[in-house]
């Protein structure tokens, strides 16, 4: 029986010494990752995990993290991954609508996760550095498990209401990792970099997993900084990379003198998590000599369902066709399909696709009706295939009864060379019911004239699309995976300029 804990296994035995994982100065093989998860698997096991409990993980990127989750994984426990940030509150919600009874957590952030454990009296586990080297009785074996087992749940916030448990099964992940490591072409020779944190999907299910199925090495960064991501590509001889679009961005703006010759194994860069703009794929090839290929997915499709891979002609500002196996379909208000071409909302089938919301059974029935995933986003698809996200479907603007999207406003305004980050969004407004508003981050650190950027935009955009409101601040809120933050951007500022 496959399962997503073997990989480390099979490498371990047929290449012992071959690196599995970077972070910083450490270097962990494939036979050390194995052995420390097995003995971190038989503390786990004293500590009464047995297969299908819940078993919370709080960690940041760091080697260990990894071994805690094929520990866990070994063990055929559901990993919840949260993020080193969660605050007490939001680990004791996670911990009652999951109904985890074992809580591990990074010893330099282990309070709130062990005063949850004590309130609810719950097993808990410091993880520290060099994880698993105590000596347990280690798991010899995985336990087996079918593919509809589910292996992990991923909190999401979604678009409303209270944080809910993505359910993704064995299969789910397998799928994941067996088509990126087609998709990119990955091999055992190669080494794949990135600085996505690996409690969120996309570091998650679409690296590490993927990584760790070929017997690649994983070079790991946290948190991300542009220079010591330029560093580490370099250092490491990085041959595939992945990010979200901030990272790259960021990486265009980092001082440092880093040029092509640098980046002389680096063939390849993916994008996903949010839109990439066309100018900063040209700038980073210009700048070092790769090309970033963007994709799209979700954590409810562990992190994947369509690419650009690189075998193909990339259109710019396509997420690519779907990957193997999974169906999109483009569909209208009243949730029939639309003809080519025609925006809609994404729906997604296939086997990536989760198994449904933990615990929530109106929103699994309203989100995946008839295995099809809603996903909230706003797309087309062209006559060969390709998908276009046009935006969030709530982050869509209607102002005066025109439709803006905003993702289409933030592509020009990235054009402009003292503009480094941009969100774009509606503030409410007497009028038009919305308006448009900018809020932006400058190269120079200073605010531009704002008359400049409306006349900037005007050049490109239909009136109504032009923002009429500006902010400028240092930079944007992001969410854990990087990613600009819009409902974390301070509306009140927008709606009542001073
Ligand atoms: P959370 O639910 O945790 O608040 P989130 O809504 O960003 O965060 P994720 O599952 O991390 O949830 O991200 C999925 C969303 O990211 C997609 O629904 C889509 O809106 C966006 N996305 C992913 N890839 C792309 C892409 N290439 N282009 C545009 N948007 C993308």
């Amino acid at each position: 029986m496959p399962n997503v804990a073997r990989p480390p296994w099979e490498h371990a035995g047929s290449a012992p010494n071959a690196v599995a994982l970077r972070a910083g100065d450490e270097v962990w093989t494939y036979a050390q990752l194995r052995d420390a998860s097995a003995a971190f698997g038989g503390e786990l096991r004293a500590l009464g995990a047995r297969p299908g409990d819940r078993v919370l993980l709080v960690a940041p990127t760091v080697a260990e993290f990894v071994v805690a989750y094929l520990a866990g994984q070994l063990l055929g426990t559901v990993v919840i991954t949260m993020n080193t940030m969660a605050t007490e509150p939001e680990i004791d919600y996670v911990v009652e609508d999951s109904g985890a009874s074992l809580l591990i957590a990074w010893h330099e952030a282990s309070l709130a996760a062990s005063r949850v454990a004590e309130e609810r009296d719950l097993s808990f586990r410091v993880l520290a550095p060099g994880a698993g080297a105590r000596s347990g009785t280690p798991v010899d074996e995985p336990v087996e498990r079918n593919l509809d087992d589910t292996a992990v749940l991923l909190y999401t916030s979604g678009t409303t209401g209270r944080p809910k448990g993505v359910e993704l099964t064995v299969g789910n992940l397998l799928d994941t990792a067996r088509t990126f490591v087609e998709q990119l072409d990955l091999t055992s020779q190669d080494r794949f970099g990135t600085a996505l944190p690996l409690f969120h999907v996309f570091g998650q299910a679409v690296c590490l997993n993927t990584v760790l199925t070929t017997g690649a090495s994983m070079s790991l960064l946290s948190p991300f900084e542009p220079v010591a991501m330029l560093e580490m590509i370099r250092r490491d001889r990085l041959t595939t990379v992945a990010g979200v679009p901030t990272m790259w961005n960021a990486m265009l703006h980092a001082s440092g003198d880093f040029g092509p010759a640098d980046f002389a194994d680096l063939r390849l860069a993916s994008s996903g998590g949010a839109s990439l703009p066309g100018e900063v794929i040209t700038a980073f090839s210009d700048r070092f000599g790769c090309t970033i290929l963007e994709g799209y997915g979700l954590t409810e499709s562990s992190g994947a369902a369509t690419y650009n891979a690189p075998d193909r002609q990339q259109r710019i500002g396509s997420v690519g066709i779907p990957l193997p196996g999974t169906d999109v379909e483009i569909r209208n208000l009243d949730g029939e399909p639309v003809p080519a071409g025609d925006v809609g909302e994404v729906f997604l089938r296939g086997p990536s696709v989760m198994k449904g919301y933990w615990n929530r059974p109106d929103a699994t029935a309203a989100d995946l009706a008839g295995g099809w995933l809603r996903t909230g986003d706003l797309g087309r698809v062209d006559e060969d295939g390709y998908l276009y996200i046009v935006d969030r479907a709530k982050d869509l603007i209607i102002r005066g009864g025109y439709n803006v999207y905003p993702r289409e406003v933030e592509e020009v305004l990235y054009e402009h060379p003292d503009i480094v980050e941009v969100a774009v969004l509606g503030v409410a407004d007497d009028a038009y019911g919305e308006e448009v508003a900018a809020v932006v981050a400058t190269r120079s650190g200073a605010p531009i004239d704002e008359d400049e950027l409306r006349t900037w935009a005007k050049e490109r955009l239909s009136p109504y699309k032009v923002p009429h409101r500006f902010r400028f601040v240092d930079t944007l809120p992001k969410g854990p995976s990087g990613k600009i933050l819009k409902r974390a951007i301070d509306r009140d500022a927008l709606e009542n300029p001073a």
